[in-house]
């Protein structure tokens, strides 16, 4: 018996590598986001899918080389913790296995937090198919359910015993961290200390529509790790749900520059989510538009049902959204620990400006390079900042020897300019190599509901 659980423990904590490859990677350049200069490189030597040596190499394996061109230049892999692979139309909210995964790989995202699953059990099969090389995709580290009324079956009674229970069971199935999304004060305090006894760490929507008055304000000191979309905790009158509140917010207000110490003291992470927030928004600015042709990815239909939709705009949003972007440079000025986080899965619901999973980590870096924060703390934010808020720093987010061999091939120099970062042409995750625009062809005409029958048959 014991033999037996052994290996099959061994089983997974090898499942990383068992498909993992060896590969020198020579020429182009290394941007390490530690640094504010790309460096020539030499030889990358990737030895059973972990970096073996940088610098040089004398091959004598023969492995498999790839040789880059001058402006080439060779990133971590990108790493986006508010991440999803839901779907939404009309109410109903389903996982898609298939065809998002593909799309965040082959825009250079090797990792992903799924931040709250709709159908936790197929996301945990999908994340195990993925490290035993059954199913490509990013690595994923899942959330399991929402806790709080984000979750339809929460209610403010449950115990904390059934909490407990409930934190135990998914703790057990191997989930990375929790999301909590509308919860009361008393319920939050028994998730977050009972997933800290796990190591789990636990990220939060609140100010939500059930406990608009839990805010960062109440979360923070009961140790939440991460909070989502909204900063203001003290200057937010917790009334409304904090897309209202942000919108009316008096950004003279001092209580902000309050919350924002609050965060800063106990070094918890921000995922601002931009991306999701100015698709509420007829914005025009330039990071949130297409660069590529992205609605060729969604099915016929889910393009059908947006041509044929009026679009419904709510003028709140674009207050939500452009306070939004000036509390985020607030909060970066004044030294806010800041991951990265998108919340962008394809939703047809709310007939928005649709983006597309995957590319959408690419405006949410465009969109800080907006309000002026540095390109190289831009790709920190991204790798190895979301890696720490993770406690994954020493497997992932930069590329160092030792850790796991994740790493994104652009073209141009995304610290002269960071839209560079668009421009991922090739994808290597646990040393194996992806093509992105083969990727890319495989999802299209795929994202999304593919008729109004089978949408609502499955
Ligand atoms: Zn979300």
């Amino acid at each position: 018996m014991i033999k037996k659980l052994s290996f099959i423990l061994l089983c997974i904590v090898l499942s990383d590598y068992l498909y993992a490859q060896n590969l020198i990677i020579k020429g182009g350049n290394i941007v390490n986001a530690d640094s504010n200069i790309a460096i020539p490189n030499n030889a990358i030597e990737i030895r059973n899918g972990k970096i073996y040596s940088i610098g040089a190499t004398t091959n004598e394996n023969n492995f498999p080389t790839i040789t880059l061109q001058k402006d080439d230049y060779i990133l971590p892999g990108l790493f986006d913790l508010h991440a999803h692979l839901k779907l939404v139309y009309e109410g109903q909210l389903k996982e898609d296995t298939v065809t998002t995964p593909l799309l965040y790989l082959a825009n250079g995202v090797t990792t992903i937090f799924t931040c709250g699953d709709v159908d936790p059990e197929a996301v945990a099969k999908y994340k195990s198919n993925v490290a035993s090389g059954r199913s490509t995709g990013p690595r994923i580290l899942n959330s399991g359910p929402y806790f709080g009324h984000g979750n339809n079956e929460w209610n403010d009674s449950i115990s904390r015993e059934e909490i407990y229970r409930k934190i135990d069971y998914w703790a057990g199935r191997g989930v990375d961290g929790l999301k909590v999304k509308d919860i009361s004060e008393h319920q939050l305090k028994y998730i977050i200390d009972r997933a800290h006894k796990h190591g789990l760490t636990v990220t939060g929507h609140l100010n939500h529509i059930v406990h608009p008055e839990v805010g960062s304000q109440i979360a923070i000191p009961l140790g939440i790790d991460r909070l989502e979309h909204f900063i203001g905790g003290y200057a937010l009158p917790g009334k409304k749900p904090g897309y209202t509140e942000v919108a009316m917010l008096d950004l003279s207000d001092p209580l902000i520059d309050k919350s924002i110490d609050l965060f800063i003291e106990n070094e918890v992470y921000f995922n601002s989510t931009l991306t999701v927030i100015g698709g509420f928004t007829q914005s025009q600015d330039e990071w949130l538009k297409y660069w590529v042709d992205e609605k060729k990815y969604w099915t016929p239909y889910a393009q059908s049902i947006v041509e044929n939709n009026p679009k419904k705009w709510n003028p709140n949003r674009q207050k939500f959204y452009e306070n939004s972007k000036k509390i985020l440079k607030r909060y970066y000025d004044r030294g806010g620990l800041i991951s990265m986080g998108t919340d962008g899965p394809l939703i047809l619901d709310f007939l928005w400006v649709f983006k597309t999973p995957g590319f959408n980590t690419h405006r949410e870096m465009a969109m800080m390079s907006e309000i002026r924060i540095p390109n190289n703390e831009i790709l920190k934010i991204a790798t190895i900042n979301s890696a720490m808020a993770m406690g994954l720093e020493e497997k992932v987010g930069s590329i160092e020897i030792g850790k796991l061999a994740d790493l994104i091939i652009i073209k141009g120099n995304p610290l002269e300019d960071i839209y560079f970062t668009r421009s991922v042409h090739t994808v290597i995750k646990n040393g194996e190599i992806y093509d992105s625009q083969s990727l890319l062809e495989k999802c299209e005409g795929k994202l999304g509901p593919e008729s109004e029958e089978k949408w609502f048959n499955k």
